[in-house]
């Protein structure tokens, strides 16, 4: 796969495309960011222990039935993946009660849901990712009940399958973010599964293991992640 002309830098990431239009790279950079840019820092690694934990949740993900972008590693920092039509709502899954849903709502970090809470918000940088409900979504066509309800499935389905996944190796999931695009009349899900995206605590202690450690100023970041990996890849 030959990689073409650079087509679109993230906070995280860079987006490549390749010889086949249908099929993108991306690499995994070591550039961390929080709060709407204005924190911001570089973590060796970071992009190569993202790259590894985003390959091994979408391949978990595959064979249980979620279909994702994800077509195969490529290098350490750098994934190939099925070209998407972005759909411009995060879908944020929550289990336990943390950050801005404790800040909202006035309920304690850590307190569990009695039943999984999705959210959406409206991926726009410039009126930072505010959140929306269906009747936004449909009004502003961002995408159709269809979409919307095949979307909200998957996420669920994503939660089942990383909730047990990650408990048996000692990781509590916390909550997450996700989003899909479309591709050849399809939604698949596409962006990043890693310690970037989701909050992940230790089982037993509690202890941080993801990107609120660079969020809060606590240290150990990239090690948090490294924890991460060597437990879900079994090591
Ligand atoms: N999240 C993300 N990108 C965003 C917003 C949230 O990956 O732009 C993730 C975040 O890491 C956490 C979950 O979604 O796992 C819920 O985040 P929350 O709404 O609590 O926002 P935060 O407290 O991170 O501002």
């Amino acid at each position: 796969m030959e990689r073409r002309e650079f087509l679109y830098e993230g906070k995280a990431k860079k987006i490549y495309r390749t010889d086949d239009p249908a099929l993108y790279l991306v690499e995994f950079k070591d550039d961390a960011t929080a709060f709407d840019g204005v924190k911001k820092d570089r973590l060796a690694d970071k992009g190569i222990l993202n790259n590894r934990l985003s390959a091994l949740f979408f391949s978990l993900l595959e064979k249980k039935g979620v279909a994702t972008h994800f077509v195969r590693t490529t290098g350490e920092r750098e994934m190939l993946v099925r070209a998407l039509q972005i759909i411009p709502v995060e879908v944020i899954v929550r289990n336990i009660a943390a950050g801005s849903l404790s800040q909202r709502l006035g309920i304690p970090e850590g307190t569990l849901l009695s039943r999984t809470v999705l959210e959406f918000s409206y991926k726009d940088d410039a009126l930072h990712d505010p959140m929306v409900n269906h009747y936004h979504i449909y009004a502003m066509e961002l995408a159709t009940a269809e979409e919307m309800a095949a979307l909200e499935a998957a996420a669920l389905r994503v939660n089942e399958v990383l909730q047990p996944f990650l408990a048996e190796r000692g990781i509590t999931l916390v909550d997450f973010k996700l989003e899909f695009g479309r591709h050849a009349g399809g939604i698949l899900l596409g962006d990043e599964i890693s310690p970037d995206t989701c909050r992940f605590w230790d089982s037993s202690s509690g202890e941080k293991l993801d990107k609120d450690r660079f969020r809060r100023d606590m240290g150990g970041v990239v090690e948090a992640y490294r924890e991460v990996l060597r437990r879900v890849e079994g090591a």
